[in-house]
């Protein structure tokens, strides 16, 4: 099975899908990931049928295909909070709706912080969020994303995310997105990640892991922190990431790059796509993208 392997990308107003796949394809990847819109904010545009009808076409002429497309759900969200208002709830169902017009089987949430409550509460908040978000006519996956536990962060670990999913009426809907630098952050020992594995097989389930996020860490192991580095640079290394993105168990699931820009300024995706293909780490990596961009 081919690897499928991409970034996150921008989604913007005039293009929109056509957009981001034109993106995506400009760094030799087969999948990509976007908000809708700006993630710290609810404003959205309409969606285009013409600029969607274009994406799709493109995507099949590249062979790409939109079950491997995901959405990040904007991460103002925040469904541990107890006051989580009726019109975040409605945007987030918005959300779905749009998502699934745009014919995207799979979301990724940030479950949420629990500000001022315990952390048990803003599991009940967040599934209690969940339930009125996700019923029966739900097509789209919600991705409940692993989180590196910064501040107070719920679903740093395997059993809460476990927690979550179970209290979900319609949890067949509900997926885990594993994003390789929060786990690290989170405590998990990434370059042993076949015991990481088998642990979230065993407590979550290995059926449910729809998503993989590969970044690399700024921080040391159980740092708590969520600072993405780019792939080799950081404390968890090339190797481990490589075994991560080419392991068995994990085939067919979308890889998504979310490293840093060089400078804030030139995305390092293409040239860390290129690295991953070829199995090869490349220590001129900021220079060569520095190169390629100016
Ligand atoms: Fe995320
Ligand atoms: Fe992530
Ligand atoms: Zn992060």
């Amino acid at each position: 099975m081919e690897l499928i392997i991409g970034a996150h990308v921008s989604y913007k107003k005039e293009e929109q899908l056509l957009g981001c796949v034109k993106e995506a394809l400009s760094y030799g990847a087969n999948t990509f990931m976007f908000y809708t819109g700006a993630p710290q904010n609810t404003s959205r545009t309409e969606i285009r049928e013409d600029k969607v009808k274009q994406a799709k076409e493109l995507l099949t002429e590249e062979g790409m295909k939109i079950e491997n497309i995901i959405v990040h759900a904007p991460y103002i969200i925040n469904l541990a909070n107890p006051k989580t208002s009726a019109f975040a709830l409605d945007f987030l169902k918005e959300e779905i709706k749009r998502v699934e017009k745009l014919g995207i089987t799979k979301m990724v949430l940030h479950p949420g912080s629990h500000v001022g409550i315990t952390k048990e509460e803003g599991i009940q908040n967040i599934i209690r969020g969940l339930n009125q978000v996700i019923d029966r006519t739900t097509k789209v996956t919600i991705c409940l994303e692993t989180m590196a536990g910064k501040g107070t962060e719920c679903g740093s670990t395997f059993e809460e995310l476990k927690q979550i999913i179970d209290g979900v009426n319609y949890n067949e809907k509900v997926g885990v997105c594993l994003d390789t630098c929060h786990i690290h952050d989170a405590g998990y020992d990434v370059s042993n990640f076949d015991e990481v594995l088998l642990t979230f097989d065993k407590i979550i389930g290995l059926s449910k892991l729809q998503c993989i996020h590969i970044n690399d860490s700024k921080n040391e192991r159980s740092s708590h922190k969520d600072r993405h580095e780019n792939i080799g640079y950081g404390y968890i290394g090339f190797e481990h990431l490589l075994h991560v993105i080419y392991n068995e168990k994990l085939k067919g699931i979308p890889k998504i790059l979310e490293t840093p820009y060089v400078d804030k300024e030139y995305p390092p995706y293409k040239f860390e796509i290129e690295e991953i293909r070829n199995k090869k780490y490349n220590e001129n990596l900021y220079e060569d993208i520095k190169n390629y961009y100016k």
